[in-house]
């Protein structure tokens, strides 16, 4: 059986700044095996190059651009694929603009077929123009429904959907929403994952912190799902969800006896199905994805005379 492995970053493999204790043993387990992996990300502001030195300075040194997907490559690809000699309006950082230069998509600030909304910072100037753009008929779509992201254990950040949001509310358009849990994101990952490993995989494990991101897409796209407690998730909040995780870990450690022998253990039976009542925590959508059919706007009955 050959497994590949598609693997979030915040909250599986550091956090805060810090690497997560046994990450960097479980990467090292993984490059020693041969095991296919791909790093997933919503974040759609770094480049891979930027992802790589990064996990360089946090000590895992060794990995290639390739190793790491993102939201700004999934969105370039979407683009390229869907429309191709598109314009865009960007609002977001280097990562997203990088790629969509790589797929040969140029800007276009008067006429842009579309706005695409990224992580980064907005200024009110940015946002006038991108709302102009839509009103002149260009489409809205977003690298990711991430409407804040945990800076620290303390404090987060508005993230690119709360943005996208924005344009919604002084537009009255929807935007389409990119990067996990889309199967679009889940679909393009297992592809570059195979083309990594040289052929089809038998199975695929997505291994992430987040219910509504990470399981969530993966339980849609057919994989297997596993749940690290490293990150934004509680054992206590796990029961809340249609959807459930595969397995549940404390953390990526856990995995790095299984990828050193190749033997896999027996599936650990949630517990997260033994309790009731529900958890208290942030409260509000955490992505914009997560919003009910209810709050979309009813079309207008035809006008009688
Ligand atoms: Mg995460």
């Amino acid at each position: 059986m050959k497994t590949g492995h598609l693997i979030d970053m915040d909250g599986v493999i550091y956090r805060e700044n810090q690497l997560i204790p046994g990450a960097g043993e479980f990467v090292e387990a993984l490059v020693a095996t041969g095991t296919p992996f791909l790093f997933l990300t919503n974040n759609s502001a770094p480049t891979p190059e930027d992802l790589a030195v990064r996990l360089k300075h946090l000590g895992i040194p060794g990995l290639s651009p390739r190793h790491f997907y993102t939201s700004a490559l999934n969105t370039a690809e979407f683009l390229s694929e869907t429309h191709p000699g598109c314009t865009v309006f960007v609002i977001g950082e280097g990562g997203l603009l990088t790629a969509l230069h790589e797929r040969q998509i140029a800007s276009d600030a008067l006429h842009p077929s579309y706005v695409v909304v990224g992580e980064g910072v907005a200024t009110m100037e940015k946002l006038g123009k991108a709302h102009e753009c839509i009103e002149r008929g260009a489409r809205l779509l977003a690298t990711n429904p991430d409407n804040w992201c945990p800076v620290s254990s303390e404090k987060t950040r508005p993230g690119a959907g709360a943005m996208a949001a924005f344009l919604e509310a002084s537009t009255g358009r929807r935007a389409y929403y990119l990067g996990k849990p889309n199967g679009y994101m889940f679909h393009r990952a297992r592809r570059r994952l195979a083309e990594l490993a040289l052929g089809e995989l038998d199975q695929v494990v997505m291994l992430g912190d987040t219910m509504e991101t990470d399981i969530r897409g993966a339980v849609e796209a057919g994989m297997y799902a596993f749940l690290v407690l490293s990150g934004s998730t509680q054992l206590e909040s796990v029961g809340d969800y249609v959807y459930q995780p595969t397995r549940i870990l404390q953390s990526v450690a856990d995995l790095t006896d299984e990828i050193k022998t190749g033997a896999a253990s027996d599936r650990l039976d949630s517990p997260a199905f033994n309790r009731e009542g529900f958890h208290t925590g942030k409260s509000g959508h955490r992505h914009q994805t997560d919003l009910l059919a209810l709050y979309k706007p009813r079309p207008r009955p035809a006008m009688t005379k």
